[in-house]
């Protein structure tokens, strides 16, 4: 059976993503266990990992419960905030997944917080919060130079790779995103369809990166109509895309 990939809700906003083939499991920052346990055992599922993107307690909640009952490889970055993390991996590095036929490559994307890495292959994004569909994670614990940096990485991946982010967040990233930019079409249609979704309590996602790359403001910071927003907002922002990015960024903020 090919891989299949399932949203998992939990709290509000999150989705736990869950990686499967029909036998073998892995779970992507199970910020509660409740759900997950609870989605294995309807689903006649095996764990075999745990995947962790940072140390927010709405992604990595449920890892001691779980790993009371499944203890599996756990991969996740470097910090001492996540000591459950025992396949401790940084840029460059794989994460591997043989049940599956897993290797994920690693990439470090500081800015929300300043350890949070991403996993991908050439088919998928596991993005936790660096990137939402349409938006981006707060700026916890990095700088938006930092995090234009982090973001330039994952728009760098190839277009047809699907991004699994960590929130249901798009239609309110695509309220601010038409603020930033009216008239772009791509988005339009974007809003148009994430409202459709919405109105009947869908998932938005995954999207892939080409369509982020067409409507997500925060991955287009060199374009002149993300700029002219971003200096109307700040007057004299100019054209640097850290600079425009930490305008964007802050607007959203005070939404
Ligand atoms: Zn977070
Ligand atoms: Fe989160």
């Amino acid at each position: 059976m090919p891989l299949s990939i399932e949203a998992i809700p939990a709290f509000e906003t999150n989705y736990i993503w869950a990686l499967h083939n029909g036998r073998d499991c892995v779970l992507v920052d199970p910020g509660s266990s409740a759900e997950p346990l609870d989605y294995l055992q309807r689903n006649g599922l095996t764990l075999c990992a745990l995947l962790l993107t940072h140390h927010h307690y709405d992604h990595i909640g449920g890892v001691d419960d779980i790993l009371a009952k499944h203890p599996v490889p756990t991969w996740g970055p470097v910090d001492p905030r996540i000591p459950q993390v025992n396949r401790p991996v940084s840029e460059g590095d794989q994460a591997l997944v043989p049940e599956l036929g897993l290797a994920l490559d690693v990439l470090e994307t500081p800015g929300h917080t300043t350890t949070h890495i991403v996993f991908h292959d050439d088919e998928i994004l596991l993005a936790g919060d660096t990137l939402f569909s349409i938006g981006c994670g707060r700026l916890f614990e990095g700088t938006p130079a930092q995090m234009q940096a982090s973001l330039d990485k994952l728009a760098d991946l190839p277009g047809k790779i699907r991004l699994y982010c960590a929130h249901e967040y798009t239609q309110d990233n695509c309220r601010f995103a038409l603020q930033v930019e009216p008239d772009n079409p791509e988005l339009q249609a974007r809003s148009a369809k994430v409202k459709k979704l919405r109105a009947t309590d869908q998932i938005t996602l995954p999207p892939t990166l080409a369509e982020e790359r067409a409507a997500n403001p925060f991955l287009r910071t060199r374009e002149a109509s993300v700029i002219e927003a971003a200096n109307r907002r700040q007057p004299g922002t100019g054209h640097d895309p850290a600079a425009v990015f930490g305008v964007i960024r802050g607007w959203k903020d005070q939404g």
